[in-house]
């Protein structure tokens, strides 16, 4: 196996591990490239207990000092960017300018934290003669961030450095698909001189994830994964009492006019629907053509056909992947939908067991049928042709998720209509990705988020801090004695 078996970081060091572990597969060609262990109930307990004791020294310092680790750390992500990127690449499959994307992300998102000293400051008023009235924001305690596959730098990124700078101490428990990223992070942490006990990782499964909903000494958990599990999670951690910000899956529409600038939209959409080979929570995946888009639809397929496996694409993250996408391809074909391209068995030379998917657009899929209502999480698009925007708009209100939504017109008045009307939480006007920027806020609506905060930004500083409210009266001769 290229690396050792991997351990659980707790308390600034690996722990041994003897308990059953799980392998971790290289999508791009199928080879074991080492081990995860499958932990339980008390490598949470241990990590818990760490942090809980590294929590009252880490939230005493000023939040300045803590940013200054995140400085340093944002020093090592831009230092260690190519190892970082083809460690991504390795476990994840995406292409390494994709991977170098994910670092650049969380780098944005640490500069974003080491800004927090002005977002996190408090407020003051003198709200009746000699009376002040205060209101902090201090840290929650021990938390927890639960990440998908996806992402194995960037997810775990949008909630590190945010909740640490604010003071927090955290448990990471990163997909045990991709877990080789969340040791490389402790380890950088560790060198931007952030103390032991501040950041744990505890690799598993569904056990640990339990183990974290329950704990007593964890005050709150955010999750980024599927909707189902999102849910569970949601409602596990709420039952224990526990702040909850739970993101789940997603099923993106992207309304097309015929007035939509052709390349750019052919472009734009194409790269959407296949980048990190459509397994993106922002991904299009179903493109909503309104009225006579043909000769949109012809220059996308032109646009996707340069997008090839290997090459600018990237594997999908498993066997079991490859043949849940490919089914539903086949699924809409015999239900009548009209395959454009087709990315079914797929091979790369020189890597027969990567399990790749090639770029498909599929045409005249209806709004009922499994591909149009279901998260694919493949390089796949649907075409649902419809007339009217509003009727484009009841077809995108359809989806249980909201996670995104765009439109492609060179009409203001349209794209306000839409962006308005739409049922998402993030909107892009001629933008197929349309990802808030730091310090806007990233978080979808529907099945998309459980939770009222948004994960990343402004929005995420409600989720990791509570408000102190402090009333002051230095004044005793005051006559104000409403307050007394
Ligand atoms: P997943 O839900 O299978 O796993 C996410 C995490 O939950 C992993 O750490 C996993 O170990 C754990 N887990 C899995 N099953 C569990 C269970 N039954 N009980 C408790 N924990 C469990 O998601 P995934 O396949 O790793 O990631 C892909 C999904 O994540 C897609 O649906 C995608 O849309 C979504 N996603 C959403 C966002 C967003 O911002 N909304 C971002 C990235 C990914």
């Amino acid at each position: 196996m290229k690396y050792p078996a991997l351990k659980n970081y707790i308390d600034g060091k690996t722990i041994d591990y003897a308990g059953s572990t799980l392998e971790v597969i290289s999508p791009l060609d199928g080879s074991v490239i080492c081990t995860v262990p499958v932990s339980g109930a008390d490598a949470v307990d241990k990590a818990a207990a760490a942090a809980k004791k590294a929590f009252p020294q880490w939230s005493s310092l000023p939040i300045r000092d803590r940013a200054q680790v995140f400085y340093r750390y944002k020093y090592l992500l831009e230092k260690n960017m190519n190892e970082l990127a083809e460690l991504i690449q390795e476990e994840n499959g995406k292409t390494i300018s994709e991977s170098i994307a994910e670092v650049e992300k969380s780098i944005e998102v640490t500069e974003f934290a080491c800004s927090l000293a002005q977002i996190a400051a408090g407020e003051i008023l003198e709200v009746s003669k000699g009376v002040e009235c205060r209101i902090e924001r201090y840290p929650l305690g021990v938390v927890a961030s639960i990440t998908p596959f996806n992402f194995p730098t960037m997810v775990p990124n949008w909630t590190i450095p945010n909740a640490l700078v604010l003071g927090n101490c955290m448990i990471l428990k990163p997909s045990e698909l991709v877990p080789l990223s969340a040791n490389r992070i402790a380890e950088l942490l560790k060198e931007a001189g952030l103390p032991d006990g501040v950041f744990n990782v505890v690799h598993g499964t569904k056990e640990v994830v339990e183990a974290i909903c329950d704990h007593p000494a964890i005050e709150a958990v955010s999750f980024v994964g599927s909707t189902k599990v999102a849910k569970i999670v949601y409602a596990r951690a709420a039952s224990n009492l526990k702040r909850a910000l739970t993101l789940g899956g997603a099923k993106n529409h992207l309304l097309v006019l015929p007035d939509a600038n052709v390349g750019m939209t052919a472009s734009n959409v194409a790269a959407s629907m296949s980048g990190c080979a459509g397994q993106r929570c922002m991904a299009a995946s179903a493109m909503v053509a309104v009225g006579s888009v043909d000769h949109i639809i012809k220059e996308l397929v032109e646009e996707a056909k340069k997008i090839v496996p290997g090459k600018n694409l990237g594997s999908v993250i498993s066997k079991e992947a490859k043949e849940r996408i490919e089914n539903y391809i086949t699924e809409a074909e015999k239900e009548g939908a009209r395959i454009l391209l087709d990315g079914r068995n797929c091979k790369v030379e020189g890597k027969e067991n990567g399990f790749y998917v090639g770029p498909t657009v599929i045409d005249f899929v209806k709004p009922e049928m499994r591909i149009a209502k279901e998260e694919v999480f493949g390089p796949v698009l649907s075409i649902i042709r419809t007339d009217t925007v509003d009727n484009a708009l009841s077809i995108q209100h359809g989806s249980l998720y909201g996670n995104a939504a765009s439109v492609f017109t060179q009409n203001g008045g349209i794209a306000k209509y839409i962006s308005e009307k739409a049922s998402a939480g993030m909107i892009g006007v001629n933008i197929g990705v349309p990802v808030p920027r730091e310090p806007f806020s990233f978080g979808g609506w529907n099945d998309s988020k459980f939770g009222t905060c948004d994960i990343t930004g402004k929005s995420s500083v409600e989720f990791w801090t509570k408000l102190k409210k402090t009333t002051v009266k230095w004044n005793p001769e005051s006559q104000i004695n409403w307050m007394s």
